[in-house]
């Protein structure tokens, strides 16, 4: 009876260590490495080494230069698109298994730099002229982040199919939306700009912007740690960031469930 015993054991665990391995994996090195560095300005992590710095998570990087990058296939995207490696993998299952219930996920928009978030900014900073300068940063940030505040720098985070919300309160969209509320958190993919409740600050609702929070949640311990709002500078209006509470009510303006994700 015991070796029935026994053996059953060694069944049931060489099935679980088989069970999405490779993402329990990246999630404990992941953990490890903040835990055992975080004093240092360069974080390891996983196999290919991605160094998480605070050039990095301010979007200071060439990202179309950097090997743990990725371009999106375009049959999965609406424009040129890059994600990390390991986040582009577990996209493609869950684009994958999407398919299988008759939804389609197509990226609007994904990694972006400094750079690029800058010219966003710049553009609506220019657009909004007439507004008092705490009151036109207020306005850009109903949907848009101020360069060097933006998850999607760390190439962790997606917008899908479409930018408007509208667009997935009826039919296909409303499809697609159910469908990544029910399934996308088993891959790792959270919603983090949900409705305003539970004290959520920040950012209006945003039914199309998921990140996967196995790693941008390490990013956002790091961020909380090392960044302060000087480092947040080189763009118009720059100086709202602190008037605007930009790292506590818009970096930390997330979903509870994003938050109390382990
Ligand atoms: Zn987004």
């Amino acid at each position: 009876m015991k070796l029935i015993l026994l053996a059953f054991s060694c069944v049931l665990f060489v099935f679980s260590c088989n069970t999405n391995d490779k993402k329990i994996i990246d999630t404990k090195i992941v953990e490890a490495s903040v835990d055992t560095i975080i004093q240092d300005t360069i974080i390891q992590l996983k196999n290919p080494h991605l160094s998480i710095t605070k050039d990095f998570v301010l979007g200071k990087f060439d990202y179309k230069n950097d090997t743990t990058f990725v371009k999106v296939d375009t049959k999965h995207s609406l424009k040129v698109v890059y994600l990390q490696n390991e986040v582009y993998k577990v996209f493609l299952d869950m684009v994958d298994s999407a398919k299988v219930a008759g939804v389609e996920l197509k990226i609007v928009s994904g990694t972006r730099n400094f750079k690029e978030q800058k010219a966003i900014w710049e553009r609506k900073w220019k657009k909004y002229n007439t507004l008092e300068p705490l009151q036109r940063a207020l306005k850009i940030l109903e949907y848009s982040s101020m360069p060097s505040s933006s998850r999607h720098h760390w190439g962790t985070d997606i917008d899908l199919n479409s930018l408007n919300n509208s667009y997935f309160n009826s039919g296909k969209g409303l499809r697609v939306y159910e469908w990544l509320i029910t399934h996308a958190n088993d891959f790792g993919f959270y919603q983090v700009y949900t409705e305003k409740d539970n004290n959520r600050t920040g950012y209006n609702l945003e039914k199309w912007h998921w990140s996967y929070l196995p790693f941008a949640n390490k990013y956002l311990e790091f961020y909380n740690k090392r960044i302060i709002n000087d480092d947040i500078n080189g763009f118009d209006g720059f100086e709202q960031a602190q008037k605007v509470k930009i790292i506590k009510d818009y970096v930390n303006g997330i979903s509870k469930k994003a938050k109390d994700y382990k």
